[in-house]
């Protein structure tokens, strides 16, 4: 390559990336972006390109690079600069002033300043930048030693793999410095996450600060980096070097450095320190995320300093913590639900109870180990709360109350028999739950034809809940293969079913027949097969009967699957049953990867709802274009669209995005979105 070319180039990647950290600054920092995720992926993949035509150009800091690491064997123990310290907490305003009264004892003053933080519920990390580029990142562990878990820190796009070059209020950034923070997972993130790990058949995060603590230890940054965590920094080491005199000022310093810092609040006096946790307590469901209490830290560094520690925690700081959202009501009943792969799941039904303005009235209670650790009874008063997760769980039994009661309670058995079809229920060696074994199932059924016609899987719109139920009741369909058989005149004869429906029903079936073959791995129910491995399967052995002829050798080597996800698949295709049910579908179905042209475009897997009238095309029209391009259409707005495309006169899909929170973008954006592609 000539030299000025080369000078060219690397004048053109450094712009890019200049605009990438831009607009990661926006999205992952500010929570403000400006460019749709699509743009933003589309800038990725440029600088992917003009990187590839200079490999020498690629620096460790380009965005880029944040996924770069290969899995590990183990994690590393890493020895702390400094001890991280934990926090004293306290539980009430009366704690908080005992804490207020020692350190204006200690400090020989009348009153104190401080600083008052949101106390992000996650994961303590250190990171350490060496010459201003990120080097180390190490998780808390024990406050001494901690875990290296730098490659994984990499993928987290609110952590500057640089420092910019700012001027750091009176001084100039030293080159080497040390940043602490909280690694968090949002709540969107979290439900998307554990919604993706049902589909799976794995156990769900507990709540986002487990789902934050388990992904950021993670042997494969791969993996990591769907996660999608975030960081939230409090603390700049090395300020002895940085002459920071105050809290606030170490708190703009990280802004200004590029860091995220908790939402914080200046306070001349502990009554105003106070007010910011009363003010918090009644906003934090309004947060992107979750907090649990309040930081409250001597303003002055000097002070700080002056004060010192304890053996375990600082004496000049101390955590303010909420109570957790509870509420106290009775177990009316406990029933069980039989799911897709025969798990039988008790669910408590509650008396309707408010937490934290979210009416509660039923509650997983996992399976029989649990119940028997709650030593929970039909009729029991118990603590719900409702942490992160969506699902609220059943904490305890108030067994004081058990004494009014007593002659109500039931002692609850689980069902020895399937509660749907009657069949044989057994427990597997070495797992919690009982399962149905019955193939047949009618619950099984169900719930296997819901998955199939889910939207991750074939996306069949229309085939809701009600009519899988009329469809299997009335003995219509008896597998996923018979859906392909239904016509519209067996659905319009079915209640409630009008001509109209039905066709569309039938027209919904019929291009559900033209998915990807990953969809129809994910659709099929495999245990542990999730979306993410149905693509790698997919890509991997390019039809549905390679996959089934692979041996379990074959199947291991493909990445991500270990000797449990691929006995699951293998054992799956040599079942007699499952073996009909795929030549039945073979009729109707591809079993043959399509191009992928679909795959990499700018709206593969894009969802999009349209209101109001377009210049250039009708609704059809414009739903083709978008089918077309990969992306797909549905009718009503929900948290899962990623855009609504808003034309003349929209209607009330409209004020639903907004209120989502929705991208709403125009045609012209829209035609741009499709010439992309
Ligand atoms: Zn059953």
């Amino acid at each position: 390559m000539k030299t000025a070319t080369k000078a060219s180039l690397k004048q053109q990647i450094e712009k890019l990336r200049e605009r990438i950290r831009h607009h990661e600054h926006l999205y992952y920092v500010l929570d403000a972006p400006e460019i749709s995720d699509a743009e933003f992926d589309r800038l990725m993949e440029r600088l992917k390109q003009l990187e590839a035509q200079g490999p020498d150009l690629i620096t460790p800091d380009s965005p880029t690079q944040r996924v770069g690491g290969k899995p590990r064997e183990g994690l590393v123990q890493v020895r702390h600069s400094v001890q991280m310290l934990s926090l004293d907490n306290t539980y009430s305003e009366e704690e908080l002033r005992d804490f207020d009264r020692r350190v204006r004892q200690g400090a020989g003053k009348k009153k104190v300043e401080y600083v008052a933080e949101l106390k992000l519920d996650g994961m303590s990390m250190a990171v350490h930048y060496e010459n201003r580029m990120l080097a180390k990142a190490v998780t808390r562990g024990d406050g001494r030693m901690g875990e290296d878990v730098t490659e994984n820190a990499r993928t987290i796009r609110a952590l500057p793999l640089s420092l910019a070059e700012a001027p750091l209020t009176a001084a100039r950034l030293p080159a080497d410095l040390e940043v602490r923070g909280e690694v968090i997972m949002t709540q969107k993130a979290f439900v998307r996450l554990n919604e993706e790990r049902e589909q799976a058949g794995l156990s769900r995060f507990a709540n986002p600060r487990n789902a934050a603590a388990g992904s950021i230890r993670m042997l494969e940054p791969g993996i990591v980096a769907k996660r999608h965590l975030n960081y939230v920094a409090y603390m700049l080491l090395d300020k002895g070097h940085v002459p920071l005199a105050e809290q606030i000022q170490v708190l703009e310093a990280l802004t200004t450095l590029g860091f995220k810092a908790s939402p914080h609040q200046f306070c001349s006096d502990i009554d105003e320190a106070l007010e910011f946790c009363r003010e918090w307590e009644k906003k934090r469901d309004s947060l992107p995320y979750e907090i649990d209490g309040i930081v409250i830290k001597v303003n002055s560094i000097a002070l700080q300093d002056e004060l010192g520690t304890t053996a375990k925690a600082p004496r000049w700081a101390v955590a303010y913590k909420y109570a957790a959202r509870q509420a106290v009501t009775r177990v009316l009943d406990i029933r069980v639900h039989v799911g897709r792969t025969g798990t039988l799941t008790p669910v408590a039904i509650l008396e309707p109870v408010a937490i934290g303005g979210v009416t509660v009235s039923r509650s997983t209670l996992h399976n029989e180990d649990e119940i028997r650790r709650l030593g929970l009874k039909i009729g029991d008063a118990v603590v719900v709360e409702r942490g992160g997760d969506v699902i609220p769980k059943v904490v305890r039994v108030e067994t004081s109350e058990r004494a009014k009661h007593a002659h109500k309670l039931r002692e609850f058995a689980m069902p020895k028999q399937c509660p749907v079809c009657g069949g044989k229920v057994v427990r597997e060696e070495g797992e919690v739950a009982w399962r149905c074994i019955n193939v047949n199932c009618p619950a099984r059924l169900k719930e296997s034809i819901r998955h199939f016609a889910s939207r991750k899987a074939m996306d069949i719109n229309g085939l809701g809940e009600a009519l899988v139920d009329q469809l299997v009741d009335s003995g219509l369909i008896r597998d996923v293969a018979d859906i392909y058989r239904l016509n519209e005149e067996t659905l319009a004869n079915l209640e409630r079913m009008g001509r109209k429906s039905a066709q569309n029903r039938i027209a919904e079936i019929e291009k559900s027949r033209e998915k990807p073959l990953d969809r129809l791995i994910f659709a099929l129910g495999i245990r542990f097969i999730g979306e993410r491995t149905a693509t790698l399967l997919a890509d991997h052995f390019g039809s549905l009967d390679q996959l089934e002829k692979a041996s379990l050798e074959e199947l291991e080597a493909v990445s991500e699957v270990g000797p449990k996800v691929a006995t699951s698949i293998h054992s799956f295709f040599r079942e007699p049953r499952n073996q009909q049910l795929l030549e039945d579908l073979r009729k109707y179905i591809q079993f043959e990867q399509k191009k992928r042209a679909v795959k990499g475009t700018a709206l593969a897997g894009k969802s999009f709802v349209l209101t109001g009238t377009l210049e250039k095309y009708t609704r059809e029209e414009a739903k083709d274009k978008i089918e077309q391009a990969g992306g797909h259409v549905t009718s009503s707005v929900s948290k899962k669209t990623d855009y609504v495309v808003a034309g003349a006169d929209p209607g009330s899909k409209l004020d639903k995005a907004q209120a989502l929170g929705i991208k709403v973008i125009g045609e012209k954006e829209l035609e741009e979105l499709l010439s992309k592609s």
